[in-house]
């Protein structure tokens, strides 16, 4: 079941919200036990790369989108790093209305690109950055009477607040710490409305610290002022200018928690970890909150044994450029038993040594 039927209670739905559902939520949450081991700690991912369109942005769609019928709306606009595009031309395509998408021209992965073409959304590839596309998408959106479904859009974070309940149930409490990546602040927000609401309601009995990471070249809430340049590989979280700056500032320090930054090289190392000792490959952006911990643990900065759950937030498979630009290429043969054998053995010996 979709999460507007999961959690019909705690959302703001009424007798005329269209049903839409395309079985987003409910991701698993994996115990990553060899990560863990090496980190000293009790290590969960939850893996939002699961969800129907490959990221979290799918919980938010949903609910924005349905909100969006409901309303009368004809069509969608947003601009995207790409996962919010991909979401939006998916449930779009679904509505059966048209979707235009922004994206900051050349800075977007392949496969969000590809999706988005493939759902049939017209999309528009802006000479600028996220920050100047997203300003673009609201006056376009307030000329045309399109519905903006960015994170500006409130339904959006309610919607996210689902990943919340989902770990608080799948745990039996939150965790000691959340950690999250960081880009417009939409998310780490959303989840802290969703912890506080579930230990209102009795259904979880504390709270996690919120640990935001962001990436060094795209890190305003680490530093402290907006960055006019966002630059990382990490382009799901290439954002100069937070739009829910403010609410993740009050989930940082009502949790007691913290924004740190992480390098590329950290981010890329860290998915690489991810993938090769805990069999989850995630995209770049997804990784900096493992990277994060790894740089935590080598400042003796993470406290031995807690439990933590990191959201990973989308699926590796968006970005295979920047994933193959870090592997190595197969190891072709010839067609004989002799070259397969010959192969294998070394593989072996690699491995052992
Ligand atoms: C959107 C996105 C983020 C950043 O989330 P915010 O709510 O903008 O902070 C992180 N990772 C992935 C994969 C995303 O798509």
């Amino acid at each position: 079941m979709g999460i507007l039927v999961r959690y019909a209670s705690l959302l703001p739905l009424t007798a005329s919200t269209p049903p839409v559902n395309l079985e987003e939520g409910s991701t698993p949450l994996a115990a990553l036990p060899r990560v863990g081991e090496r980190l000293g700690i009790e290590l969960w991912g939850k893996l939002e790369g699961c969800n129907p369109s490959g990221s979290f942005k799918d919980r938010g769609m949903v609910l924005a989108v349905a909100k969006a019928l409901e309303d009368g709306a004809k069509a969608l606009i947003c601009a995207s790093t790409g996962n919010t595009s991909a979401s939006a031309a998916s449930y779009a395509a679904a509505a059966g209305i048209p979707c235009f998408v922004l994206l900051p021209a050349g800075k977007v992965a392949l496969g969000k690109l590809a999706q988005a073409l493939m759902y049939g959304a017209t999309v528009i590839a802006v000479r600028g950055n996220f920050d100047k596309a997203l300003e673009l998408a609201r006056q376009a959106a307030a000329e045309r009477g399109c519905a903006m479904v960015n994170s500006v859009n409130p339904y959006r974070l309610w919607g996210q607040r689902t990943g919340a309940w989902e770990i608080c149930e799948a745990l039996g409490d939150a965790p000691d710490w959340h950690a999250i990546p960081v880009g417009n602040a939409g998310n780490i927000s959303a989840y802290w409305a969703g912890y506080t609401e579930y230990k209102r309601l009795g259904r979880a009995a504390k709270t996690p610290r919120m640990m935001g990471f962001q990436a060094e070249g795209a890190a305003p809430l680490v530093t402290g002022k907006p960055c006019p340049a966002p630059e990382t590989v990490a382009t799901a979280i290439r954002i100069g200018s937070p739009v829910s700056a403010s609410l993740a500032r009050a989930a940082v320090s009502e949790s007691g928690g913290e924004f740190n930054s992480v390098t590329d090289e950290e981010i890329l190392s860290a998915q690489r970890l991810l993938a090769s000792l805990g069999g989850i490959f995630a995209e770049p952006a997804s990784c900096a909150p493992l990277a994060g911990l790894v740089k935590l643990k080598a400042q003796n900065r993470l406290p031995e044994g807690i439990k933590v759950v990191m959201v990973l937030t989308g699926n590796g498979l968006k970005d295979p450029d920047t994933a193959m630009g870090q592997v190595g290429r197969p190891l072709e043969i010839g067609d004989s038993l002799d070259d397969l054998l010959g192969v294998m053995d070394n593989a072996a010996r690699g491995a052992a040594r």
